[in-house]
């Protein structure tokens, strides 16, 4: 059953709430966000039935998100992109590889994704030690 537009748009303003209340970071940059978006790790356009899995959103400043949705050559510097990458691979491997061209100076880290081990991830604040697992290996 596809889902209606309405129902969709609850729903992320439900994951928005629960961002804002318990999450209320920046999700590229780490930082407080007050006013900002909720973005998507998966493009909307590429995976309907991702829009509204809860590890495929984050909350974000305006201007990170958008970085992030044009500009990989400057998104490349944003301090959790390394997290936000992950977050691609685990929820879709072919969107990764799509993209994964966009940030070439990361390919070393990002050629180590498959061997990172992860438990269950709901939300980004669980995943906040990645990079240093990244550093470890
Ligand atoms: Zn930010």
């Amino acid at each position: 059953m596809i889902k209606k537009q309405s129902d969709i748009d609850r729903e992320l303003f439900v994951i928005k709430k629960w961002y804002q209340q318990y999450w209320p970071l920046c999700g590229l940059c780490g930082h407080l966000v007050k006013n900002g978006d909720l973005a998507h790790v998966v493009r909307r356009s590429y995976s309907i039935e991702l829009q509204t899995v809860k590890l495929n959103t984050f909350l974000s400043h305006r201007d990170c998100h958008d970085l992030w949705d044009n500009s990989p050559e400057q998104a490349v510097y944003l301090p959790r992109i390394i997290e936000i990458l992950y977050i691609s691979y685990l929820l879709s491997e072919p969107y990764f590889a799509l993209i994964a061209e966009h940030y070439m100076d990361l390919s070393p880290v990002l050629q180590l994704f498959p061997e990172i081990p992860y438990q269950e991830i709901n939300y980004h604040g669980e995943l906040l030690s990645l990079q240093y697992l990244i550093k470890q290996t």
